[in-house]
């Protein structure tokens, strides 16, 4: 048994357009879904993805309007990085992004709330899983989650849960790799900073690994046995989750990569509407005049 690499990895935004804007304009991603925090409805869920919407790429935020920035410390991810097949998508990344810190095979640069990104030339048998976007061209798109990155002061407090319970296997000191046999993805800890972490726009909330959709509770037996102390398993509609936190803080949640996206809107047009899960469909009227309406453009959704 084996985790499928990084599903997705959540974060918060305080500005739901600016995030759009950057996440599809920019980046080129699309728009695979629009929804609302399951667990606090008055909020949006945006979650961003490659044209299928596959567990391996999936960028989600939840928007709490107008959010202090937060601040990645101890216990808190604080880079994601995704991959890229090429120097030269880095060059034209580089140009297109007109920031960013650029050393052999990488990129380096944030969001427009702070959220440390990274584009990464990656030598892999994974499918690469790519948006399509009238101004960025194929062989330059991103290709889905290389690794995350997160802070601790003593990453051998982990090294047990990660290997015995989620089965990752060590790659150096302070890395450590989950391969399954569709995908795989990386975890890595950098020493904290002194300062002390704290949530808010531009932070990550967790990362999700991916599941089998046949083996997801028993990896959660595996982690009860550990010593962590997971959710129950909650139906998230297009996948289910469970949830809890690694010994250095981090917030892990274990999703399966079914049923996907498109179990409720038709594949070719993922992200144009806010879709609600079917317990939330009664307050569409009273959510839909909440929220701020945000403009998503159409070369992001349709495909
Ligand atoms: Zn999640």
């Amino acid at each position: 048994m084996k985790l499928e690499g990084i599903h997705h990895v959540s974060s918060i935004t305080g500005d739901a357009q600016a995030n759009v804007d950057f996440y599809a304009g920019v980046l080129g991603l699309r728009m695979v879904k629009k929804t609302v925090n399951q667990d606090d409805p008055t909020v949006y869920h945006l979650f961003y993805g490659d044209d299928a919407g596959s567990p391996g790429f999936d960028l989600t935020f939840f928007e709490y309007p107008g959010a202090a920035p937060g601040r990645a410390g101890q216990g808190m991810i604080h880079r994601i990085v995704l991959r890229v097949g090429s120097e030269a998508a880095l060059d034209f990344w580089e140009q297109r992004l007109g920031n960013g810190k650029r050393s052999p095979g990488s990129l380096e640069f944030s969001d427009p709330e702070g959220l440390g990104l990274e584009l990464r030339v990656v030598g892999t048998s994974d499918a690469p899983l790519t948006a399509s976007h009238p101004e960025i061209p194929a062989k330059f798109a991103m290709q889905g989650f290389e690794e995350v990155r997160a802070y601790t002061y003593d990453p051998e407090r982990s090294r047990e849960l990660l290997e015995s319970a989620l089965g990752f296997e060590r790659d150096g000191s302070s890395a450590w790799v989950a391969k399954g046999s569709h995908r795989g993805g990386r975890y890595v800890y950098d020493h904290a900073p002194s300062e002390l972490g704290f949530p808010g726009a531009g932070t990550v909330h967790h990362v999700a690994w991916a599941s089998l959709d046949d083996e997801q509770v028993a990896w959660r037996g595996r982690v009860i046995e550990a010593g962590a102390h997971p959710t129950p398993v909650i139906d998230r509609f297009w996948f289910k989750s469970v949830y809890f936190r690694e010994p250095s803080g981090v917030l892990f949640e274990i999703a399966t990569m079914g049923p996907g996206f498109a179990v409720d809107e038709d594949p070719e047009h993922l992200g144009e509407r806010l879709v609600l899960p079917p317990r939330f469909e009664d307050l569409r009227e009273q959510l839909e005049a909440t929220l701020t309406p945000i403009h998503v453009p159409a070369a992001a959704t349709r495909r």
